[in-house]
């Protein structure tokens, strides 16, 4: 039974849906009632357990793992059309995958910028493109856009990624701003430090210096930012729009 659960009966596509935040946003978008299709790039054991747990916690709801690269332009075209088909209807888009080479600007070669701005900017126009239209005709529905509190402030040795991040957060905005009119909001998710892969490879003595910026001295869980995603998702967000929306702890940048 999902009546009355804040994403009952809504289809979601999540990219990058396999681990950290996006398995968070899998799973309570699945526990609030959703069906899901996820993305993933290359750890297929992974995506097919959190699909198999999922199917057996929600029987009766579908959730599946579909294997693409969202900074191959194909692969993700690819990716977003057959996510369309796997659903009966698509209400939500979180646009979430996304990868950091982080290196001071004098040392980072072509390749690890274009790696960073493909994967995280470019991937906004591969996916959102084909899912768009059928929003649209259907006057309702959500996207949800993951940037970064790097996109918001800039972070040394992050100048692709803040460029990339900033760039999700200018996409954010004019697209709400040309399809508001149709009834589907379009917002971004500002996460600062949070518990995941990507910060896992934070060497100890930095990450107790970054926990130091943060007014609770720790970092964030995939949990926390699933709950803000989930919420911006769902009807009871209905008149939030065009926004960046922060959730770092309170993290001084
Ligand atoms: P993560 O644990 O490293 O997981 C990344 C996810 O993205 C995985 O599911 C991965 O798939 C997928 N992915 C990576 N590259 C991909 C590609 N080229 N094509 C398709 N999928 C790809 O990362 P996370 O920390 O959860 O980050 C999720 C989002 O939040 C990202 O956009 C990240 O920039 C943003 N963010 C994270 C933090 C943080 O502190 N963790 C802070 C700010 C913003 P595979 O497992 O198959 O490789």
């Amino acid at each position: 039974m999902t009546e009355g659960l804040p994403l009952a009966g809504r289809g979601v596509v999540v990219t990058g849906g396999s681990r950290g935040i996006g398995a968070a946003v899998v799973r309570l978008a699945l526990a609030q009632g959703a069906d899901v299709v996820f993305g993933y790039h290359s750890d297929e054991k992974r995506a097919s357990a959190l699909a198999d747990e999922m199917g057996a916690a929600h029987p009766g709801r579908r959730c599946t793992a579909l294997r693409a690269d969202v900074a191959d332009a194909d692969e993700a075209r690819r990716f977003a059309t057959a996510a369309l088909e796997r659903l009966e209807q698509l209400d939500v888009l979180v646009n979430n995958a996304g990868m950091t080479r982080d290196t001071v600007f004098a040392r980072m070669s072509r390749q690890q910028w274009h790696e960073v701005i493909a994967t995280n900017l470019d991937s906004m126009y591969t996916v959102t493109k084909p899912l768009l239209m059928p929003l649209v005709k259907q006057r309702s529905g959500a996207i949800v856009n993951i940037a970064s509190s790097s996109g918001l402030h800039g972070i040394p040795g992050q100048t692709a990624y803040s460029a990339a991040k900033a760039g999700v957060i200018g996409f954010t905005k004019a697209l709400a701003k040309e399809i508001g009119a149709r009834g589907v909001t379009v917002n971004a998710v500002a996460p600062g430090l949070i518990e995941t892969d990507m910060t896992a490879a934070i060497p100890e003595d930095k990450a107790e210096l970054l926990k130091s910026l943060i007014p609770g001295h720790a970092f964030g869980t995939p949990e926390d930012v699933a709950h803000l995603v989930c919420f911006l998702a769902s009807g009871r967000a209905r008149y939030i729009t065009g926004q960046a929306i922060e959730i770092s702890g309170g993290l001084v940048v």
